[in-house]
C-alpha cells in the first residue's frame, strides 16, 4: 500500500489510543474460550448462566460486585455475585414449581431493573428460553412476538400489563404463567416478589447440551417485519471470548453498557459477556440525559463504556462545553454500537474524553462482535475495525447462486465464513427466509461494505439502502456523515428519490442543534457544504428539516419509513418505531 492511497481514506487523521491493553488473541489453536480458562463447561454441558454465575460463586469470587443498580429517582442497590445466583435460583425455582421445564419459552417486558436480570439468568439455569422486549413496544407488537416465539411465561409489570396485554393474554394459547413484579398481582397473574421469597435459593442449574436455544431476540425491524432469530447455550464461547477481546471486559472492571436487554446488545454485552468475564457492571434504570450520565461516568468510575452513535450524537447536540465540569479520567475503553458510528462522532469523543468511542459493528443473527476497533489498536475514523480473531470476514458479491470474493476497495456485501458459536441457529418459523442469508459457504449480512488494503472494513450501507445516482453508488453513510460536520446539524438520514434523468437522487432528512432555526437559507447552506465535501452528483438534492428523525427503539435511523412516506408507500412494519417528530 502506498501513503497516498493511505492519505485518501477518510479516517487517515490520527486520534488516540485507548488507554485499555490490546488483549493478545492469537486464534491459531486458541479460539473462543474454553483455550482461555474463561468458561469451564458444566457436567459435559454448556450453561450460559452457570458460566455467568454458578462459577465464580464457586470460584470463591461470591462477594464481589455483579450488578450496582441505580434507580430512576436516586436509589442504588449492589447485588453481589452470590446474591444474584440466589435470586437467579429462586427464579428457576418459581418456574418449576408451576410445571415449567427445560424447552419452555419465558418472555420478559419490564424496565431496567435488577428482577428483570435474575428472570433472565434464572430463565437460564432453568434451561427454558428467554425472549426479551423493549417495555416500551404497545401491545400489538408484544402479541405478535408472544404469538411467534409460543410464550408460555411472560415477566411483566402489573402497570404494562394492565395498560397492554390483559385485553388479550387470553387469546394467547401457549400462555401458561404471567408474573407480576411486585408484591401484588391482578386476577389470574402471579406477584413475583412472594413467590421467590417462598422459594429457594438453591437451585441445580440445568445441565443443558451446547445445542439447546437459549435466547430468541427479534431483530430491530430497521428494514422490514423483525425476525426471531434463536440463539443456542454455546454461544456463551462467543459472548466471552469478544467481550474480553472487543471491549477489554475482564475481571474487576467497572462497566456500562446503555443498551437495554430489549434488543441483543443488551443481552449479550448488557448481561451474558459483563458476568462471564465478571466485571461489576452498572445499571442505570433511567433514560438518557446528559447530566445523568456524565455524572455516572464520573461518580461511579466507569472504566468500559459501550454505547451507541445515537446517544453519542445526542451529547454531541449539547457541546463539549457541557462535558467540562466533569472528570472522565477512570475510563479506559470506549466502544459504540448499532449503527455507523460517524468520523465526527469519533474525533469529537477523542477531545470530550481523552479517547475516542471504537465502533464494533455486529447483527442480532451474528450475536457477538465481529468486526471491531479493539483495545490498543490504532482507529481510523469511520471504520468499523477489522474482524475478530478467528472470524473470517469477506466483501463479496452474488451471482447466480455462486459468490465472487471481491478485492480492496470494492464495494459488496459483509459476508462470513460460519461456525463462531454464537451465530443464530434459525429465524422462528422462517426457514426460507433463514437459508437464504447462506450462500455457497458464506453467511450473508445484508450490509455492503468495503476493505482497504490495511484490512479494515468500512460501512457503506444497508444493501436495501444503497443510491443509485447518475451511475454513482452513494452509501448514505457518507452522506450522512458529511451531513453532521456542518456546524447546525445534529443527525442525519439520507435516501434514494427516483429522477427521470439520474435514476436516482438524493435527499436529506435532518435535525438541527439547539439553538438553529430551519430556514431556505439554511437549507442552502447544509446543501453547499455537502457539495464541497462530497461533490455535486453524490450531495444531497433537497434537505428537509424536521424535529426528530424516525427510529427504532434501539436508536437506528428508519430510512425505509422514508422513503415509503416520500413515495406514497405502505409504511410497512413499524412496530418497533420509536420517535418520529415532523
Ligand atoms: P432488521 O434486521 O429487522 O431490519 P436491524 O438490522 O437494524 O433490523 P439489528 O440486528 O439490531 O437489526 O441491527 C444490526 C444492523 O445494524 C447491522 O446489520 C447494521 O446494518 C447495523 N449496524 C450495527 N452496528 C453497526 C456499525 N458499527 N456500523 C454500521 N452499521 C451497524
Ligand atoms: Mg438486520
Amino acid at each position: 500500500m502506498t501513503d497516498d492511497s493511505d492519505a485518501a481514506l477518510p479516517g487517515a487523521e490520527s486520534v488516540p489510543r485507548s488507554g485499555a491493553r490490546a488483549v493478545d488473541a492469537d486464534a491459531s489453536g486458541d479460539k473462543w474460550a474454553e483455550a482461555r480458562g474463561l468458561i469451564d463447561g458444566w457436567k459435559g454441558g454448556v450453561n450460559i448462566a452457570h458460566e455467568a454465575l454458578d462459577r465464580h460463586v464457586a470460584a470463591g469470587h461470591g462477594d464481589e460486585i455483579a450488578i450496582r443498580w441505580l434507580g430512576k429517582s436516586g436509589e442504588r442497590r449492589d447485588l453481589s455475585y452470590a446474591e444474584l445466583t440466589a435470586q437467579a435460583n429462586r427464579f428457576a425455582n418459581v418456574l418449576a414449581s408451576h410445571g415449567l421445564a427445560a424447552g419452555d419459552s419465558v418472555f420478559a417486558m419490564a424496565g431496567r431493573v435488577p428482577e428483570l436480570y435474575a428472570a433472565a439468568l434464572g430463565t437460564l439455569k432453568a434451561g427454558l428460553i428467554f425472549t426479551p422486549l423493549f417495555s416500551a413496544f404497545g401491545p400489538e407488537p408484544v402479541r405478535t412476538r408472544m404469538e411467534i416465539g409460543d410464550a408460555n411465561v411472560l415477566v411483566t409489570t402489573e402497570s404494562i400489563y394492565r395498560r397492554k396485554i390483559a385485553a388479550w393474554a387470553h387469546e394467547i394459547e401457549t400462555l401458561k404463567l404471567v408474573l407480576i413484579l411486585g408484591d401484588t398481582a391482578p386476577e389470574g397473574c402471579v406477584a413475583l416478589a412472594p413467590a421467590m421469597a417462598a422459594a429457594s435459593p438453591e437451585f441445580e442449574t440445568v445441565a443443558t447440551r451446547p445445542e439447546d436455544p437459549a435466547l430468541i431476540h427479534f431483530t430491530s425491524g430497521t428494514t422490514g417485519k423483525p425476525k426471531g432469530a434463536v440463539h443456542v447455550h454455546n454461544a456463551v464461547r462467543y459472548h466471552t471470548f469478544s467481550g474480553r477481546v472487543a471491549l477489554g471486559l475482564e475481571p474487576g472492571v467497572t462497566y456500562w453498557c446503555t443498551a437495554d436487554p430489549g434488543w441483543v446488545t443488551g443481552t449479550s454485552y448488557g448481561i451474558i459477556s459483563p458476568l462471564v468475564n465478571r466485571v461489576t457492571m452498572l445499571i442505570d434504570e433511567a433514560e438518557f440525559d446528559l447530566q445523568r450520565w456524565y455524572s455516572l461516568v464520573q461518580d461511579e468510575k466507569v472504566e468500559v463504556w459501550y454505547s451507541a452513535p445515537t446517544a453519542i450524537r445526542m451529547m454531541m447536540r449539547e457541546g463539549s462545553e457541557a462535558a467540562k465540569p466533569f472528570d472522565f479520567s477512570a475510563l479506559k475503553f470506549l466502544a459504540s454500537v448499532g449503527e455507523p458510528l460517524n468520523p465526527e462522532a469519533v474525533l469529537w469523543s477523542a477531545e470530550v474524553f481523552g479517547q475516542p468511542f471504537h465502533d464494533n459493528w455486529w447483527q442480532t443473527e451474528t450475536g457477538g462482535i465481529m468486526i471491531a476497533n479493539c483495545p490498543g489498536a490504532e482507529v481510523r475514523p469511520g471504520s468499523m475495525g477489522k474482524p475478530l480473531p478467528g472470524i473470517e470476514a469477506g466483501i463479496v458479491a452474488r451471482a447466480d447462486g455462486k459468490i465472487r470474493a471481491l478485492g480492496t476497495g470494492e464495494i459488496g456485501e459483509l459476508a462470513f465464513r460460519p461456525g463462531w458459536p454464537s451465530m443464530m441457529r434459525a429465524y422462528l418459523h422462517e426457514q426460507a427466509r433463514y437459508d437464504k442469508c447462506f450462500v455457497d459457504g458464506w453467511y450473508l449480512s445484508g450490509d455492503l461494505a468495503m476493505r482497504d488494503s490495511e484490512g479494515y472494513y468500512w460501512f457503506v450501507g444497508r444493501a436495501d439502502d444503497l443510491i443509485k445516482s447518475s451511475g454513482h453508488l452513494i452509501g448514505p453513510f457518507e452522506v450522512e456523515s458529511a451531513l453532521i460536520e456542518h456546524d447546525t446539524v445534529a443527525e442525519a438520514g439520507v435516501i434514494g428519490i427516483p429522477d427521470e434523468t439520474a435514476g436516482e437522487v438524493v435527499k436529506a432528512y435532518v435535525t438541527l442543534n439547539p439553538g438553529f432555526e430551519a430556514s431556505d437559507a439554511l437549507e442552502r447552506d447544509i446543501r453547499g457544504h455537502a457539495r464541497k465535501k462530497l461533490g455535486p452528483a453524490v450531495a444531497p438534492r433537497e434537505i428537509v428539516f424536521r424535529k426528530t428523525l424516525p427510529k427504532t427503539r434501539s436508536g437506528k435511523i428508519m430510512r425505509r419509513l422514508l422513503k415509503a412516506r416520500e413515495l406514497g408507500l405502505p409504511e410497512g412494519d413499524i412496530s418497533t418505531l420509536e420517535t418520529d417528530e415532523t
